[in-house]
């Protein structure tokens, strides 16, 4: 096996030093004795929802936590810690979760695997389907599986704002509104960002 992936990476850096870099040096100068990042961005794992791209963003502008299906589950140390920092040190104003289409998280709540640890993660997702297929009549055709899928990305962005708000130091930061919670959707087909909570 022939590795050129890491080829390229180092390649793309040189491209990035000689143009963007050397370009706007005093921009990234001013980057490096701190970062003031105004909004905490909550976000899939997915290779194609790049967090500063979609948003025509520069560095040192989001500060970002990214993982598959974009969730955040109660009682976990990665998350307080990330959430604490932000809010306590960082002074973030705006909390973002960002859900997507297409989602192959959201996919998975539907698949029997000899996976380990992909279901368990994905428990923290589950009530999302839940509630979507609760009383929901079966879909057949493509475009009804799209449809729900499409609504169990939505739910699910709006379960794991619910799951934020179990955090003490979260709850507390928006009840004195220090910071608001959004809840938004990435469209793959249009490039569209909506606030969909
Ligand atoms: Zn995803």
């Amino acid at each position: 096996m022939v590795f050129v992936m890491i080829d390229n990476l180092l390649e793309g850096n040189k491209k990035f030093r000689t143009t963007d870099f050397q370009k706007n040096l005093d921009f990234y100068q001013g980057l490096v004795a701190s970062q003031k990042p105004k909004v905490l961005w909550l976000g899939c794992s997915d290779s194609r929802v790049n967090p500063e791209r979609i948003t025509h963003s520069c560095p040192g502008q989001i500060f970002i936590q990214r993982n598959i299906g974009n969730i955040v589950p109660a009682h976990d140390w990665n998350f307080a810690t990330v959430l604490e920092y932000a809010i306590a040190h960082l002074k973030i104003t705006d909390i973002v979760v960002c859900g997507h289409s297409g989602c192959g998280a959201m996919r998975a709540l539907d698949a029997v695997t000899d996976d380990v640890y992909i279901p368990l993660w994905l428990n923290n997702a589950q009530e999302a389907k839940r509630r979507i297929d609760e009383g929901a009549k079966p879909a057949t055709t493509d475009e009804e599986k799209k449809e729900r899928y499409r609504r169990i990305e939505h739910e699910n962005v709006k379960l794991q704002i619910e799951h934020i708000m179990t955090y003490p130091l979260v709850k507390k930061a928006v009840d004195v509104k220090k910071i608001q919670i959004h809840g938004l959707y990435y469209d793959l087909e249009t490039g569209a960002l909506s606030e969909i909570v």
